[in-house]
């Protein structure tokens, strides 16, 4: 036998390409997400951030700008006055937009976000009483359809769908949402079958902590980040090094029924005193209605007694917002990220409400503690990163495939909803 049979046997091809590939998603998402940081920016720069080869940035730039994501900047810079101009790159954020889909347990928030996570349309569907699932779903992609018919001059790349309890990013599936009652709802081929959309979906708590590394404050730091969701759902997410932890079946931030020590509220699971029992929105108000504070059940409306001065609703408030201090502390210590992101009405909205949350984290903590940066447009924000995160993440494919399938209904002027 010939020595050189005995020789490994070269890879054969496909694991090369596989391997290629994978470069290419890796080096054009840098690309992308280091023109939304930074642009306009010249190639140089981002040649210089990313660590690839200028030829490769030169490249991919002609890539991306084929596609429509980017596009040259109108303005010159010439570097030092002498040589070739350099002719930076930006987003191109004027021709596509993705759809998001939040569903919260009274109403579903439906909207269009463009390449920035900037809220081009929103649209609030109430659910009313004892509308199923696939109702919801059906109006909800009606709801998109129709955003999409007023903006004629906008393509769409996909979908995002985010809600709380527990979402299968993989297989696109609500497992469990207990206070909406849904089981195993397939959320992804629903929405896709109405839409004609590619669909992605996921945790809102998950998502948001996406919008935060695209588009937030903090974005581009790369570090650890725990975002903690206090809605009616409360749940958490966590991420470090710019991915977030899914876990087995996408489990990973179900928080609903960790203890808070100082609670006094009944939950359903037969304990007193759980995170969300605790916290949720539903309290909050059964609290202030039994104060005689509001007579609805709509959050806002407390918001609005405690900025017309009644001192019920603000301590009502305050007291919540100490409470998701004491929770998000329970997380710092479990968890030790660096920075926490709280979306809860009080910390957005007040800044006494924020301050007592920061006061009961302590105060060598209370720095990390910081409220969404997204205070007017988060559950719009949350479905809408669902999709432009698969949109970073895999530039090339997620912007190529869409058209065709795209073109032809938009141009079909068929009414929302028949699709
Ligand atoms: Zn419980």
């Amino acid at each position: 036998m010939p020595l050189s049979s005995l020789a490994p046997a070269p890879p054969p091809v496909p694991t090369r390409r596989a391997v290629d590939s994978d470069r290419r998603r890796t080096s054009a998402s840098a690309i992308l997400r280091s023109v939304l940081a930074h642009g306009p920016v010249a190639r140089s720069t981002i040649a210089r951030l990313t660590g690839l080869s200028p030829a490769s940035v030169t490249d991919h730039c002609n890539r991306l700008t084929a596609l429509g994501l980017i596009q040259e900047a109108a303005t010159l810079r010439r570097s030092n006055g002498v040589g070739r101009p350099h002719v930076p790159v930006d987003l191109d954020d004027s021709r596509f937009v993705v759809g998001g889909v939040h569903v919260a347990v009274p109403y579903t928030t439906v909207a269009l976000l463009d390449l920035r996570g900037r809220v081009v349309a929103e649209r609030r569907l109430n659910h009313g009483e004892g509308k199923k699932e696939g109702d919801v779903l059906a109006d909800a992609a009606s709801g998109l359809n129709t955003l999409l018919a007023a903006a004629p001059d906008r393509v769409p790349l996909g979908v995002g769908v985010a809600t709380g309890g527990w979402v299968d990013r993989d297989s696109g599936t609500i497992v469990e949402h207990p206070l909406l009652g849904w089981r195993d709802v397939r959320a992804r081929e629903v929405i896709h079958a109405l839409t004609g959309l590619p669909v992605h979906v996921d945790g809102h708590a998950r998502a948001l902590v996406n919008g935060e590394r695209l588009f937030g404050r903090t974005a581009g730091g790369g570090r650890s980040l725990l975002h903690l969701f206090v809605g009616n759902v409360v749940d958490a997410a966590f991420a470090t090094h710019d991915e977030v932890h899914h876990g087995p079946r996408s489990q990973s931030g179900a928080i609903a029924h960790l203890p808070l020590a100082g609670g006094t509220e009944r939950c359903d699971c037969g304990r007193t005193g759980c995170l969300q029992a605790e916290l949720s929105e539903r309290t909050l108000c059964r609290r202030a209605r039994e104060a005689g504070v509001v007579r609805t059940s709509d959050p806002m409306h407390v918001l609005a007694a405690a900025a017309d001065g009644d001192p019920v609703a603000v301590r009502l408030l305050l007291h919540r917002a100490r409470m998701v201090g004491r929770a998000a502390g329970l997380l710092l210590d479990v968890l030790n990220p660096d920075t926490v992101v709280v979306t809860e009405m009080g910390a957005v909205h007040r800044e006494d409400c924020l301050a007592a949350l920061r006061e009961e984290v302590g105060p060598d903590r209370a720095a990390a503690v910081v409220p969404t940066s997204f205070p007017d447009s988060v559950l719009a924000v949350a479905g809408g990163s669902v999709a432009l995160d698969v949109l970073y993440r895999d530039p090339l494919s997620a912007s190529s495939s869409t058209p065709s399938s795209t073109l032809s209904i938009r141009s079909s002027g068929s009414s929302p909803g028949t699709i």
